[in-house]
């Protein structure tokens, strides 16, 4: 079993500086966990401890039944795949595969079985006899994927394995990690930029900041549920939409009031929470998806208490969705419509709210209400 438990993990480089504080996560076998966050919000650093590779400043990371701060990377029963690949030049692809195994004196016909296994797995079967130059980026990382799954690990860490692959490759390469990750039934944990693999590939996401965790969830929870107003920009392309919102007692309850004079009333919910928090009166930030501002009549008719006229700065088309960009007072918004729009250029257009997916952050502590 490939359980593996991070309790209060810290780390603090040589040079003083605090690279991650109190991380906790408890990983499932078989997981497929991701981390994700900004450059330097810790991600390798938390990577790097697992496998042994950077000391543990303070706390306890377990493997299975193992504490396993002070043992040996080599025994530690993981394999990591970096992004730069790290293959042996002087090495033929097949001699790449079973180094690691020829090394642990693993008889030789086993070796010759579990290499052409991988290299089945990750449809590399044709190039064993060649050696790295000789291959594209996108086949150099299976290689390096290869070589890992001969070792048949408990855990598999990878480091932005697809960064340096073309965006084309990325996409065919996920759905080959995708595979494997089901086939291989092991315990994965990824770290990437890529918003994308993340949401994709992710059993469950970590999203760090500044070395601290801002949230650990399902992709489509982090994505509907964002638990502060990090996350809920980081998540989401383009990125959320946050406007100020006045938040006023009216006759029939608590209401929001928008830059551009849009009223919304308040759902139960965020209306008690707006009443025992002591909100009204004052602000808070109204998030909302840029999918969820919709200029179509049928919808803008039908949805007439959130319309509301916005002059067009910028029209992007993208073939099968069209961006427009506006402002409300001083914030620049995003809408993302149908490629049938009618929208221009330069010219005006109505809009309307979905209000079933709005967000609200305290503006202070920036949490979700
Ligand atoms: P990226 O996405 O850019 O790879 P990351 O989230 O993986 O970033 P880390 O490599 O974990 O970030 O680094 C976290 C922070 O720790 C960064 O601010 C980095 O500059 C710092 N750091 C990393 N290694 C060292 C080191 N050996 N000494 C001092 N600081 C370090």
């Amino acid at each position: 079993m490939a359980q593996l438990s991070l309790e209060h993990i810290y780390k603090t480089y040589p040079n003083g500086f605090e690279a991650v504080k109190d991380f906790n996560l408890d990983i499932k076998d078989k997981e497929f966990i991701i981390f994700v966050g900004p450059s330097g919000c810790g991600k390798s650093t938390v990577l790097r401890m697992i496998a042994g590779l950077e000391d543990i400043t303070d706390g306890t990371l377990t493997i299975g039944d193992t504490i396993c701060n002070d043992v040996e990377p080599k025994d530690r029963d993981i394999a990591m795949v970096f992004q730069n690949y790290a293959l042996y030049p002087h090495m033929t692809v097949y001699e790449n595969m079973a180094f690691a195994l020829k090394i642990a004196k693993v008889d030789s016909k086993i070796i010759d079985e579990k290499v052409h296994e991988a290299a089945k797995m990750l449809d590399i079967e044709k190039l064993l006899d060649r050696k790295p130059k000789a291959l594209s980026g996108g086949q150099r990382q299976r290689v390096a994927m290869g070589r890992a799954i001969v070792r048949n690990p408990k855990v598999f860490l990878m480091d932005e394995p697809l960064s340096n692959l073309d965006a084309k490759l990325r996409v065919q390469m996920r759905v080959v990690i995708s595979k494997l990750h089901q086939k291989l039934g092991t315990t994965f944990i990824y770290v990437t930029h890529d918003q994308t693999e993340a949401m994709t590939l992710g059993t469950r996401i970590v999203v760090l900041k500044e070395g601290v965790v801002q949230q650990i969830d399902t992709p489509q929870n982090l994505y509907n549920k964002p638990a502060n107003l990090f996350v809920a920009g980081f998540i989401g392309s383009p990125q959320m939409n946050f406007l100020k919102a006045n938040v006023v007692l009216e006759k029939d309850g608590v209401h929001l009031v928008l830059e551009n004079g849009v009223n919304i009333k308040a759902d139960a919910e965020r209306e008690k929470k707006l009443m025992t928090g002591g909100y009204i009166g004052s602000s808070v930030i109204f998030g909302i998806r840029p999918e969820d501002i919709y200029d179509k009549k049928s919808f803008v008719e039908a949805h007439q208490d959130t319309a509301f006229d916005a002059h067009i700065d910028v029209y992007e088309t993208l073939g099968a969705e069209v961006y427009l960009y506006f402002n409300i007072g001083d914030t620049k918004v995003t809408a993302r419509v149908d490629p049938t729009t009618d929208a221009k250029q330069g010219e005006t257009t109505t809009f309307a709210l979905d209000l079933k997916n709005y967000h609200l952050f305290n503006k202070d502590t920036e949490i979700a209400l």
